[in-house]
């Protein structure tokens, strides 16, 4: 029946940064829909674990400096030690850094490509090789608005973005013939920790705030419809997609 295949009963989820914000309401979403979970950030995550646990779903954290590639085998093995497989990863997490383009730092350009765009790379290609041996597998990359927009003052974060982007369609056309789905999920406007900066400006938050045409910013929790679609059998047919979840900012 259609409400089976949506659901991730005896699957394991792999989540980034799911210490706050999207990647917690996404890890939430997934184990709402049956999937047991490993979340990964840099910082301890107990709000989340105890979120899984009390869905009755395990919950393994790992904690790992993620714009550092060499700690990815080390999470492939805790993964696999403790579940012995890899159904579905979400690259969620990612970092911005504001300033002008004329001024802006080499640091703020690596910080924000090595782990918004290379660990996205390098994790997927390592998590890739785990589901080939398993015969298929979903990956989901969080892309942005500013996958096809600009921005103002963000040079390194839209060019991450707009890599993720090109990256989810060049790795769904590679690994399509494997039975893995590559996709992305597009936020639009979000109230975390990501767009504190902009919201706490005034002007901006009102000018932004009046373009969404569903009247208000998004939460967590508004991600959770998309990604357990695409983490989902429902999801079988559509890869190297980029799901935009916005309120409807990019059609006005
Ligand atoms: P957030 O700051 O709440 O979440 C980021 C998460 O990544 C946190 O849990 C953080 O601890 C973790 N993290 C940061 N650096 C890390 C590192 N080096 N290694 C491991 N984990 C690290 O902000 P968010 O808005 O929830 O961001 C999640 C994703 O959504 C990001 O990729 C962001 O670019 C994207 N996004 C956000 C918005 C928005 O409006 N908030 C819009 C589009 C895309």
């Amino acid at each position: 029946m259609i409400l089976d295949m949506f659901s991730l009963k005896e699957k394991v989820a792999v989540v980034t940064g799911a210490r706050t914000g999207l990647g917690q309401g996404m890890a939430a979403g997934l184990a709402e829909a049956g999937a047991d979970m490993v979340i990964v950030n840099h910082s301890p995550m107990p709000e989340t674990e105890k979120m899984i646990k009390a869905l009755g779903r395990k919950c393994l954290p790992i904690e790992a400096e993620l714009s550092d590639i060499s700690i990815i085998p080390e999470i492939i093995e805790k993964v696999l030690k403790e579940f012995g497989r890899i159904d579905i990863l979400v690259n969620n997490a990612g970092i911005i850094r504001r300033a002008h383009s004329l001024d802006f730092s080499e640091k703020d350009w690596d910080d924000v490509i090595n782990l918004n765009l290379k660990s996205v790379f390098f994790l997927s290609q390592a998590v890739a090789k785990v589901m080939m041996k398993q015969r298929g597998g979903k990956i989901i990359n969080i892309a942005s608005m500013l996958s096809f927009q600009g921005g103002i003052l963000v040079p390194s974060y839209a060019a991450s973005k707009g890599g993720v982007a090109s990256l989810t369609k060049t790795l769904a056309n590679e690994w399509a013939k494997y039975n893995i789905n590559v996709n992305a999920i597009a936020p639009g406007y979000m109230e975390t920790n990501n767009t504190e900066a902009i919201r706490g400006d005034e002007e901006r938050y009102k000018s932004i705030s009046e373009r969404i045409p569903a009247g208000r910013w998004g939460l967590p929790e508004d991600l959770k419809g998309a990604v357990v679609f695409l983490a989902s059998k429902a999801s079988d047919y559509v890869t190297g997609h980029i799901l935009c979840v916005d309120g409807g900012w990019l059609a006005r």
